[in-house]
């Protein structure tokens, strides 16, 4: 059978939603349909501005990472390195 929401197979008989989009749908059935929408699009969503906003920050990200300091060390490293010098 195909499940009517998300459109998989899944092996089942008298159901018409998959175990997974059961549970969609057994959330919708607490929260309500417009609750679980609303929580969808503001979450999973992006409008194009918070898509570019998204992109500018990883670019920030990776500029800022590409200009790190060389003497900095992980401070798991430190303490291998404090560990090396005391022996
Ligand atoms: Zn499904």
């Amino acid at each position: 059978m195909y499940c009517y929401l998300c459109e998989n197979e899944y092996v089942g008989f008298r159901n018409t939603w998959c175990p997974e989009c059961r549970k969609i749908k057994n959330l919708m059935n607490v929260y309500g349909r417009d609750r679980i929408l609303t929580i969808l699009e503001t979450c999973c969503l992006r409008n194009p501005e918070q898509l570019e906003n998204k992109i500018m920050k990883q670019k920030k990200k990776e500029e800022s990472d590409s200009q790190t300091d060389e003497s900095y060390m992980k401070p798991s490293d430190y303490k291998k390195k404090l560990r090396a010098t005391a022996n």
